[in-house]
């Protein structure tokens, strides 16, 4: 398996992931009150997928208490460990519609992460609200695993800014393990192709987004079993195997879906720079960003907007991808600046949404988000 690839983060390594600290965050501590989501399984369904799975290893298994840090990571967890266990508990620290970027835990979330025996976060600076946090809950025993950086992280601004960047978008579409020399390719690109000033707010590097690459979240699923089966049984590497194949059949549809899209047309204007794994994978070129940064904590300048204004208007671009987790009316300005027939319509980009919202897992949130993008791209 792939034990020995696993990076458990000490405590002194969590100090990488404090570079958005000094961002203003004035709504930081709003929902907090309603942050608690126990997800733990107990339908049916999943008590057979169990015995499909593991049949036997309940012996193999012993119970385990984890808690994730955003939905979509709390989906996958608590799914391997109903799986793995029955009686393990999952716990996701951010309630549905909180923007990761932003989010700060209560003191009683603050209590449950040191005692819990594993956490999961995103890790590459998206929680910056719980660095403190996730550096307690570490020296204090838990295992913090830091799951982004596990999954071969790509630059922000690999999904292109640029024509020049066509070729290797194909390529990608052809062989999804061949991620490492794209990835080398579009970080030279990037350093001399520095639209964005993701270093201004202290947010370059790579970027933290990668749940919009489903193979990538199954690589998480699989990483995310094989940890818990180090100490708790066998059981849950095999249920993070199952569940990373779950992942990667619906990453079919979701390919379908978003190549859909004439070549031509896929062009994405987002809230801020958030769905280069997307454009990585499917093909799309990142235009332009709302917000010229990889977090929602920063602010553009009225020259950023006027700038974003002109590429839509030169490009033609008639659709602005905003998000469910934050506020769209900066937006809905730039629609109403540039004119014509723009639309913003709002994807599930830092949250599951809300149940019969059509993204309330992680594969419908992904689901839903392709039919968003390939409608509007499409019209
Ligand atoms: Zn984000």
């Amino acid at each position: 398996m792939r034990i020995s690839r696993l990076a458990l983060i000490p405590a002194a390594a969590l100090a990488f992931a404090a570079p958005l600290t000094a961002c203003s965050s004035d709504d930081a501590a709003t929902d907090t009150e309603t942050a608690e989501v126990v997800t733990e399984e107990t339908a049916e369904s999943t008590a057979e997928e169990t015995e499909a799975v593991a049949s036997g290893s309940d012996s193999d298994s012993s119970p385990v208490q984890v808690v994730a840090t955003t939905t979509m990571l709390g989906d996958v967890a608590a799914q391997i460990v109903a799986c793995a266990n029955p009686e393990s508990t999952a716990t996701t620290l951010m309630p549905i519609g909180a923007d990761p970027h932003d989010f700060a835990p209560s003191s009683a979330q603050v209590a449950e992460m040191v005692t819990a025996q594993v956490v999961i976060s995103n890790g590459l600076g998206l929680e910056a609200g719980l660095d403190d946090a996730l550096e307690n809950a570490a020296s204090d025993g838990a295992i913090v695993i830091e799951i982004a950086d596990m999954v071969d992280p790509i630059p922000f601004g690999a999904g292109g800014h640029d024509d020049h960047s066509d070729e290797a978008k194909e390529d990608d579409h052809d062989d999804e393990h061949s991620d490492d020399e794209h990835n080398d390719e579009a970080k030279e690109d990037d350093h001399s192709d520095d639209e964005h000033s993701e270093d201004e707010h202290g947010h370059g590097g790579e970027d933290p987004h990668f749940w919009f690459d489903m193979n990538r979240m199954a690589t998480a699923a699989q990483l995310i079993g094989d940890q818990l089966a180090v100490e708790n049984g066998q059981a849950y590497a095999d249920c993070g195997a199952q569940i990373a194949d779950g992942i990667r059949a619906a990453e079919a549809d979701v390919r379908a879906l978003l190549e859909s899209v004439p070549a031509d047309q896929r062009i994405l204007i987002t809230d801020h720079d958030a769905l280069g794994y997307l454009a990585d994978a499917y093909g799309y070129e990142i235009a332009g960003t709302v917000i010229p940064a990889g977090t929602t904590l920063a602010e553009p300048s009225s020259a950023d907007l006027a700038e974003l204004v002109k590429v839509m208007q030169d490009e033609g671009v008639q659709v602005i991808f905003a998000n469910t987790a934050d506020p769209s009316a900066l937006s809905d300005a730039v629609a109403a600046e540039v004119g014509g027939d723009v639309q913003v319509v709002q994807l599930f980009v830092g949250s599951l949404g809300e149940p019969g919202s059509g993204a309330d897992n992680y594969i419908s949130m992904m689901r839903t988000n392709a039919e968003l993008i390939s409608n509007a791209l499409n019209a």
